[in-house]
């Protein structure tokens, strides 16, 4: 590829949470920059998640930018977990506010981005056609962006209206007087459900595989509530750059099994009626270590979902046999197991009748057709490596991500990766992501890349490459914090295992933000120890 002669000082690719942050940063540093984003505004997940019940499972006041002293002060957010509209319209104004659209090129997917060895630059191909040059090639294309449709025979003949959770259309959707099906039961099948109940005439909720799920009591923030929170958000955002996961709160002092039964339920309990990942991950940490603690954490929300679902062969249905709480992510729901004491509700368990295929009129199972005028497929995503794998990059000798990555993905911090020069990922495959906060580990990763940026610039250095040994020391690593968590045990997309061919690895770094965040920094103050520059 050859794209003349204007060379940029960096292309950034997406215009969520990460691609809006590392607009300000580049420009604040007078950097010439392109930034591409595929939608035709700004928001990533929450300009393409509109689903019904779509929201935040991280507290409001948390999940935004700490970067902004004003912008934290003025905003106000109207609940707990805010919910989709409101997320969206929060990044819309920190676009606004920081004239930060300028910045982008809307409705603009990058197919191809090559590495040019001889001259140490990227180029750039959108689908226009148009070619771009830089320096530096920032990925903002978040981690659960890759929509993933099931390989089901006949998927594409529905005659029926068919969504995916992750490519929500922009007008409203009705339901109202249909046959709704719901196929998945993860996160946003778990926060579509209640709320697409209410509506449909008749809601099917095609069940795989039955899920854990902890209440959200989302609740509207009072006046008092949101005063009190921004006067202590200094000390807030630090706690969460420090944590565990991210957030305001981190696992208690001793072990679940340390506890009297009765002390540790009369605990749980406590915990339940606040809600919130804090009942799991403000808990004690060997619910998340150990197999036996875990066993506890597991009944006592089995126990739960049979006290809520009214039908004892539908609760049993609806209670999870095959894995262990939090192996797969711990949806919060508002209602969800209460939805099945609805008239209008049935569940089909795919364990029992599996889906043969999809036709015209509906979903056909081993037993029967189910019609329907509506089908959502909430089936999830190509995790962590999908966004950046679906882009043609190629790096060094022409070499595709995909294919370096074909055996699983290996990076050095979730950031490099050799035979990638100057390519920086943000909160890539190997960095905590997805296993707590994501604005925490957004600011994070940008501020990091934009010091190693600066750091460049000062040196006059022209390349940066993450060093072989340093990628394999990374790996090993990784594979062994996973081992040390129950992760492993468990058929979930942090393992790839939800996408067919896709190899079966632990994909996050699970050492905790904390943690991580030291290790860049010590790397960083050591000069970029297991990169190298030219
Ligand atoms: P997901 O967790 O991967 O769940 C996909 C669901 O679809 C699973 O129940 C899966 O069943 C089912 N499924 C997939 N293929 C199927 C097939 N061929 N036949 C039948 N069932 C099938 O996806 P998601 O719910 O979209 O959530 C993905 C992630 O996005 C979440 O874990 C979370 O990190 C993020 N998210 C966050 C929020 C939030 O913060 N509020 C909300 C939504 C999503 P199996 O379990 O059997 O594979």
């Amino acid at each position: 590829m050859n794209a003349g002669e204007d060379t940029l000082d960096a292309i950034v690719i997406g215009a969520g949470f990460a691609g809006l942050y590392t607009a300000f940063k580049l420009r604040e540093m007078g950097l010439r920059f392109c930034a591409f984003e595929q939608g035709d505004d700004v928001g990533g997940t929450w300009y393409w998640n509109r689903y019904p019940g779509a929201g935040s499972d991280s507290e409001s006041w948390v999940y935004s930018f700490s970067f902004s002293d004003e912008l934290e002060q003025d905003w106000k957010w109207s609940s707990r977990f805010p919910r989709q509209p409101e997320i969206l319209s929060y990044l819309q104004h920190v676009a606004e506010r920081f004239d930060l659209r300028s910045c982008f090129q809307f409705n603009t997917r990058v197919q191809k981005a090559e590495y040019d060895e001889t001259e140490n630059f990227w180029i750039v191909e959108t689908d226009s056609g148009k070619l771009s040059r830089a320096r530096y090639l920032i990925t903002a294309v978040g981690c659960l962006s890759a929509a993933q449709l099931p390989q089901i025979t006949g998927r594409d003949t529905f005659e029926g209206n068919a969504y995916h959770t992750g490519q929500w259309p922009h007008e409203k959707v009705k339901f109202k007087g249909q046959k709704v099906g719901v196929i998945g039961t993860g996160s946003s099948g778990i926060q579509a459900i209640p709320v697409i109940a209410k509506e449909a005439a008749h809601l099917t909720v095609f069940q795989r595989t039955a899920n854990y799920s902890v209440p959200a009591r989302n609740y509207d923030l009072s006046d008092d509530q949101a005063r009190s929170i921004k006067k202590d958000i200094k000390e807030i955002r630090e706690f969460c750059r420090w944590s565990t996961i991210g957030q305001n709160y981190d696992f208690r002092e001793g072990e679940a099994l340390e506890l009297p039964k009765e002390q540790l339920e009369r605990q749980f309990e406590i915990d339940w009626e606040k809600g919130g990942f804090q009942w799991m991950f403000g808990s004690y940490s060997d619910l998340v270590f150990n197999k036996k603690a875990n066993e506890l954490a597991s009944s006592f929300v089995k126990k739960k979902i049979r006290e809520t679902v009214k039908n004892p062969f539908l609760s049993e249905k609806l209670v999870p046999q095959d894995h262990a709480i939090g192996t797969k992510r711990l949806p919060l729901d508002i209602g969800y197991f209460e939805t099945f004491n609805r008239d209008n509700v049935s569940l089909v368990d795919l364990k029992d009748t599996p889906i043969e295929s999809i036709t015209p009129a509906g979903v056909r199972t081993s037993d029967k057709l189910y019609e329907l005028d509506s089908l959502v497929f909430a089936t999830g995503f190509d995790a962590l490596t999908g966004p950046l794998t679906r882009i043609g990059i190629r790096g060094k000798s022409g070499l595709l991500l995909k294919d370096k990555w074909k055996t699983g993905p290996r990076t050095y911090l979730g950031v490099g990766v050799p035979g990638f020069p100057n390519m920086f990922m943000i909160t890539g495959p190997g960095s905590p992501s997805v296993l707590g906060n994501m604005p925490t580990s957004i600011e994070q990763h940008v501020d990091w890349i934009c010091d190693c940026i600066g750091y460049m610039r000062a040196n006059r250095l022209i390349s940066i490459e993450a060093e072989t040994q340093a990628e394999a020391h990374w790996s090993d690593h990784i594979k062994e914090l996973s081992e040390k968590t129950l992760f492993p045990s468990t058929n979930s997309w942090y393992m790839g295992s939800n996408i067919p061919g896709k190899p079966k690895v632990f994909l996050p770094y699970a050492g905790g933000f904390g943690t991580y965040r030291k290790l860049c920094n010590d790397i960083a103050e050591r000069e970029y120890e297991g990169f190298r520059f030219t």
